[in-house]
């Protein structure tokens, strides 16, 4: 490294200039030609090399990405945690479970954060998602209740929150990040130059970490570039890959197969309706999914 160059996290992008966070301080950087040329623009999450000249910054380098969510652009995600609550608005479990396989496929740890626990206990969310084997924390952006372990799971790498509008996610966000007031107001005195006052998604520091706002579940749709193959998906439901081998037939599907291991254990009551149906429900997606590619 050179005296000029640096190395940081890309809080955000707005406009063609990028956020930069290097040694508690924010660059305003622009990406290098070279970059642009690889068609690699760089994301908030992305570590970054940029040669500053003055007080504005040229990003010359993005290391290679662990995983990444496309809406909103973001890299390196460590955990995504997944506000829900049988409380008004209740989620749809399909969603809930749409996301936890995309988490999964991309090497993320899903978290499951049962918001508005002061009012409902989300008791059958709690079980279905235990067994499931995510970790699972109640709490209550009223109360308090589990904010903490929360707050001590995002001081580490890079956390994203998504859930449905209503449910508690910019509470519990409120709750986990007093200071955010702070690096906002840092960062809007150089955009309120007049340039892009879009709101867009942003990394927030929280201890040794960072969390960013994802909208609401919508935004984890399966896509054809996402390239799950419908086979693999069983290896997304954890509670469901302990079994498939015990199945009649070697690529058993665990839809309508004699002899399935699987839909055995739901009708037991060992692997929960809801999962097995978010199972057959995204299979049958991917399915579709398979089939346009072949056109
Ligand atoms: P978002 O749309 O997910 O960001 O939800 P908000 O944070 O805006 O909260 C939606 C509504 O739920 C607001 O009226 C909050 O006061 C309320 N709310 C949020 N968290 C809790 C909670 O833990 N318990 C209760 N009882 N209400 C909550
Ligand atoms: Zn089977």
């Amino acid at each position: 490294m050179t005296d000029t160059e640096r190395s940081g996290v890309v809080l955000k992008g707005v406009g063609g200039f990028y956020y930069v966070l290097s040694e508690g301080r924010v660059f305003e950087c622009k990406a290098g030609g070279r970059l642009r040329l690889g068609e690699l623009s760089p994301v908030a999450g992305d570590s970054v090399r940029f040669e500053l000249s003055g007080e504005d910054g040229l990003i010359t380098a993005i290391s290679p990405r662990r995983n990444s969510l496309t809406r909103p652009p973001v890299a390196n995600i460590d955990r995504l945690f997944i506000v829900a609550s049988s409380a008004p608005p209740a989620a749809d479990p399909t969603l809930i479970d749409t996301v936890t396989v995309i988490a999964l496929w991309q090497d993320i740890e899903p978290i499951i954060v049962l918001n508005k626990c002061d009012i409902d206990p989300s008791d059958e969310l709690y079980d279905t998602y235990t067994r499931a084997g995510f970790r699972v924390i109640r709490a209550s952006a009223v109360t308090g209740q589990g904010i903490e372990e929360v707050r001590a799971l995002a001081r580490e790498g890079i956390s994203c929150f998504t859930g449905n509008s209503g449910i508690g996610k910019s509470s519990i966000l409120n709750c986990l990040m007093p200071e955010r007031g702070l690096l906002v107001g840092r960062i809007s005195k150089k955009i309120a130059r007049g340039r892009n006052t879009t709101r867009q998604s942003e990394l927030f520091p929280c201890g040794d970490g960072f969390v960013i706002d994802t909208p609401g579940f919508s935004a984890f749709e399966i896509t054809r570039e996402d390239d799950i193959r419908k086979e693999q998906l069983q290896h997304y439901f954890p509670e469901i890959t302990g079994y498939f081998d015990k199945c009649r037939f070697a690529g058993c599907a665990h839809i309508k197969e004699p002899g399935c291991a699987v839909r055995q254990r739901v009708a037991d009551g060992l692997i929960p309706r809801t999962r097995y149906l978010s199972y057959c429900k995204i299979y049958e997606d991917l399915a579709r999914i398979k089939d346009w590619e072949r056109k």
